[in-house]
């Protein structure tokens, strides 16, 4: 790295971030050097966004700092974890510093939120993308894992679905609106870090929606080893997302389309009750959608029919396999 570079760092990261009691050195070192606390396990995750690919190439830089965060945050609130550090490597086509401040903007307001400090990273000269890592804490035996889903346990999301696919296809110019909820959904999606925290000891099982419901469920049934049936007239929609669905009469902005960082989780009965005191807690709406069954596999029902589904979700290689086809 040249002094030109690590000036960069230091202007546009280290100078803004937040600083955590567990942190013993952050940026400039070789390493980063962090204090978990006592009887608390580190929940790591990493996710890259590469420009053309999770985003759009013209996409504005403050909502892009803020949203490559955000997806980061989002598997530690999948995990009822408390966010604590970040790393950030960053691959950019050239320095354009009005860009940077933005990035930065966008980083450092979802970051200080949430009390996380950016500890580290790396910069290279290349194609735009960017890979952050986030490090939370959370007691190991309150982590919210895939695999403890229950016959019987009842199904929940939280928030609204579709939005962002529907924000999508107002970017891509494939629907007359181009503001609104539905835009800042995709745009601005906001972690659901203080519910998945507050879900520890009440849900079974819990997901992050990145690729859709029908897929991001499907990875619980899978881990939990049995199967579910949701109705989708009690998935939780946005009025611009069922104007859509009505009109095109198809369910797949809320079932398969990506991105909108809702939880889905899984409540045995017996913790219905503290759910709903959570709930009332967190100002966030979450809407049940389903019982966890015996019989492997994914049931959708409307108006007591079964629909069937066109394709689960997002999978990055299975599309690139039928492309290749
Ligand atoms: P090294 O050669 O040891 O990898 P670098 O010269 O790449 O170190 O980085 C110097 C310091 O700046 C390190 O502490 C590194 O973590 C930090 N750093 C580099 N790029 C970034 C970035 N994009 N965001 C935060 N910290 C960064
Ligand atoms: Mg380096």
């Amino acid at each position: 790295m040249t002094v030109g570079e690590f000036d960069l760092i230091r202007r546009f990261f280290s100078a803004n971030t937040h600083h955590h009691a567990g942190t013993l050195l952050g940026i400039g070192d070789d390493c980063a050097l962090i204090h978990c606390r006592a009887g608390m396990s580190l929940a790591v995750t990493v996710d890259t966004l590469v420009s053309g690919v999770h985003f759009l190439p013209d996409v504005a830089p403050e909502s892009l700092g803020h949203k490559a965060l955000a997806v980061n945050l989002s598997d530690l609130a999948a995990m009822g974890a408390e966010p604590a550090w970040a790393t950030l490597a960053l691959s950019l086509p050239d320095v354009d510093e009005a860009w940077l401040a933005a990035f930065a903007r966008g980083f450092f307001t979802l970051a200080g939120r949430h009390g996380l400090q950016l500890i580290g990273g790396d910069t290279t000269r290349g194609p735009l993308s960017i890979t952050i890592q986030v490090i939370g804490q959370v007691p190991a035996d309150c982590a919210l894992r895939r695999s403890g889903a229950k016959v019987g346990d009842i199904i929940y999301v939280s928030g609204s679905l579709g939005a962002a696919g529907l924000g999508l296809k107002m970017r891509l110019g494939q629907h007359p609106n181009s503001e609104g909820p539905a835009l800042s959904a995709l745009e601005w999606p906001e972690p659901r870090i203080g519910l998945g925290q507050s879900l520890q000891g009440i849900a079974s099982a819990c997901i992050d929606i990145s690729d859709g419901l029908a897929a991001d469920l499907g990875h619980i049934l899978t881990a939990s080893q049995v199967g579910a049936c949701i109705d989708v007239q009690k998935l939780p929609l946005l009025p611009r997302v069922r104007d859509y669905i009505t009109l095109h009469d198809d369910w797949r902005l809320p079932l398969t389309a990506g991105d909108d960082y809702e939880l889905c989780f899984t409540v045995p009965h017996e913790n219905l009750t503290a759910l709903t005191a959570v709930v009332a807690n967190s100002g966030l709406s979450v809407s049940a959608i389903g019982r966890i069954e015996a019989e492997p596999g994914l049931r959708v029902l409307y108006q007591e029919h079964y629909i069937h589904l066109n394709g689960t979700g997002y999978d990055h290689f299975k599309h690139a396999e039928s492309s290749q086809k």
